[in-house]
């Protein structure tokens, strides 16, 4: 990896705020503000804004914010050939809420780069190890209505193979960690165990990076708090994926901690893997104080050991208004910071 990675080191999930010249600021999903040449070059400054407010609070692992995405999943889905945009069909997404998708209507595949020009763009930016994300394989199909493969495995190995090619050229490009985002692996737990977990193998075969998958209970929107309602007084559903992950060749492992009702012992049945402890509350504006940050890091350390722990945000923090990510981005670094001067590291 580009620099020297320390214990407790700290990285995003994925998202941060869009400037409000780019998109509507705490809006999911927001269109473009600009077009043609004027939007390029916004979403380049706006990737050195997100770089720039993490390396100031002293972030160990940089993103690119995904200053370049209007959404995790189909920005990257317009891109590929076999999945028509004019079509849409209303399908119920994670089993949660309806959403009219794009449709596949042939063989899938990937006729161009997808990203690597954003994450050349990011490796310039910075001499750290940087962190590129990507949609998982069962979280992209389902995103989407099927009209041609008949079957969602059949669909999920054809989008591995696609990720896998992505992936390549990324870690070509100096990407240090290549995420797979999998909040899917939160809901369908037979097709993780029966397909979920080979396709995400799949996606991350041969790559000369680190690999990392990001299981979460997603953005702080209405459809997924009324869910988070009805989980009960312990979220368990770690335990049946994180079995699988750990006897997998994923090397990071993320997991949502801050005020969630995660029971944090289940990042024992990751032995083996970097942990990213999600340490940062996406779902509301109240940022946290560093000392905050530091109980749940030392909290997980009774887990796992400092050399593999990262401290981390829940999930993206797109929705949030700027002010409050860059409190939380700072929260997070000092944070990690308290405890590694506790453990003799500073
Ligand atoms: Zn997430």
């Amino acid at each position: 990896m580009a620099g020297m990675t320390q214990p407790i080191t700290t990285a995003i999930a994925g998202s941060l705020p869009k400037p409000a010249w780019l998109a509507q600021p705490e809006k999911l999903w927001a269109p473009w503000q600009l077009t043609g040449e004027a939007l390029q070059q916004a979403k380049a400054d706006a990737m050195r804004l997100a770089v720039d407010d993490q390396l100031r609070a002293g972030i160990g692992i940089i993103g690119d914010g995904e200053q370049t995405r209007q959404h995790f999943v189909t920005t990257f889905i317009e891109q590929l050939a076999g999945v028509d945009f004019l079509q849409r069909k209303t399908v119920r997404i994670r089993d949660r809420y309806d959403a009219e998708v794009p449709v596949v209507v042939g063989p899938v595949s990937r006729p161009r780069s997808v990203f690597v020009e954003d994450a050349r763009r990011l490796r310039l930016l910075t001499g750290g190890p940087i962190k590129f994300t990507l949609p998982g394989p069962m979280t992209m199909i389902d995103t989407l209505y099927d009209g041609h493969y008949g079957s969602r495995a059949k669909l999920a190995w054809a989008f591995a193979e696609i990720l896998n090619q992505e992936a390549t050229e990324l870690a070509a490009a100096g990407v240090d960690i290549v995420q797979f985002d999998e909040p899917a692996f939160n809901v369908f737990f037979d097709e993780v165990r029966d397909w979920g977990v080979g396709t995400l193998e799949r996606a991350a075969l041969d790559l000369p990076c680190k690999t990392a998958v990001h299981i979460c209970y997603g953005y702080g929107i209405e459809a997924n708090i009324q869910w988070k309602q009805g989980l009960g007084a312990e979220w368990r559903q770690y335990e049946q994926t994180f079995p699988l992950l750990a006897a997998s060749r994923i090397d990071q492992v993320s997991l949502e901690c801050q005020n969630s009702r995660v029971p944090m012992e289940l990042i024992g049945l990751l032995d083996g893997k970097e942990v990213m402890v999600g340490a940062i509350d996406v779902a509301t504006n109240r940022v946290e104080s560093p000392e905050e940050v530091a109980a749940t890091l030392r909290k997980a350390l009774q887990w796992v050991q400092p050399q593999r722990l990262i401290g981390c945000t829940n999930c993206g923090m797109v929705p949030l208004p700027r002010a409050v990510a860059r409190g939380k981005l700072q929260a997070l670094a000092a944070g990690a910071a308290i405890v590694r001067a506790e453990l003799g590291w500073s």
